[in-house]
């Protein structure tokens, strides 16, 4: 499933063959994915110019000259394809520009979204309107979580995963970050010292740009005919390895919280 660097890495990665360039054509291939696409996404879309390109939470921005914006989702299995050499019936969007390049939206288990609106509509339209701040940007600080987390007894990973608090973080990076930060997942929230906060708040953006610096190596990929963007092979340094040694001499241990796995270590995660 796409986390946050994945979707950040195939911004970065249209930005490079979709700024600027005209769309000549605007292809859906059906009518739905987890929701109706808009029936004027065609006719609104062809002839427009991509002005920018851009990301909130987990969905992706595409901007024109007319005024709207492109939003994606990639859901559970959305790619972004360049020049592919087939188009197959999971292909659910063809894009052509000016300049020749075919850009497919493939999707197997269509759990992605395409939504399109006025571009000034964007802060306003419902799925963003309630979120937290984005775990890159400036306003996620020890500060930031002290309010958040103010008088609620939850376990701190749990609240991680709430999009009000820290827009699209994710379960792999919410286990890296509190890692990171050496602080047990299963604490309440509410009690945490500012200072480990701080700690927090520093550590998520940490984990999450070291994956969209290995994912680096896609965007070259993708650059290629028939390149592919949205996957890359990460390390990690406890999610998904229960059992393994912690560099403390512990071991990475696997519980479930919230129905989702959280790994951590119970020796340097305090
Ligand atoms: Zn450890």
């Amino acid at each position: 499933m796409p986390e946050l660097p994945e979707v950040e890495t195939s911004v970065r990665g249209l930005e490079r063959v979709l700024l600027g360039r005209r769309l000549v054509k605007v292809e859906p291939r059906r009518a739905d994915l987890r929701r109706a696409i808009p029936v004027d996404l065609r006719q609104r879309l062809t002839g427009a110019r991509v002005t920018g390109l851009g990301r909130r939470a987990k969905y992706g921005l595409v901007a024109t000259d007319r005024d709207d914006t492109l939003v994606f989702h990639l859901g559970m299995s959305g790619r972004w394809r360049i020049n592919p050499r087939d188009i197959g019936a999971h292909d659910h969007l063809i894009l052509e520009t000016d300049d020749g390049t075919i850009l497919s939206l493939k999707d197997p288990r269509r759990f992605g979204s395409l939504d399109l609106m006025p571009t000034a509509d964007i802060g306003v339209w419902p799925p963003f309107q309630a979120l937290g701040p984005e775990p890159l940007g400036d306003a996620l600080s020890g500060g930031w979580f002290k309010r958040a987390f103010a008088g609620r007894s939850a376990a701190v990973k749990l609240l991680l995963l709430d999009q009000r608090i820290v827009a699209g973080l994710g379960n792999i990076y919410a286990c890296e970050a509190l890692y990171r930060a050496r602080i047990n997942p299963t604490r309440a929230a509410g009690n945490l010292s500012l200072p480990r906060l701080k700690r927090l708040a520093s550590a998520i953006p940490e984990v999450l740009e070291e994956a969209i610096a290995a994912g680096g190596s896609s965007l070259r990929d993708f650059a290629q005919p028939d390149g592919e963007l949205g996957y890359f092979s990460k390390q990690f340094a406890v999610y998904g390895r229960e059992g393994d040694a912690c560099a403390c001499g512990g071991k990475v241990r696997r519980i479930v919280q919230g129905g989702r796995s959280t790994f951590y270590c119970p020796r340097c995660q305090r």
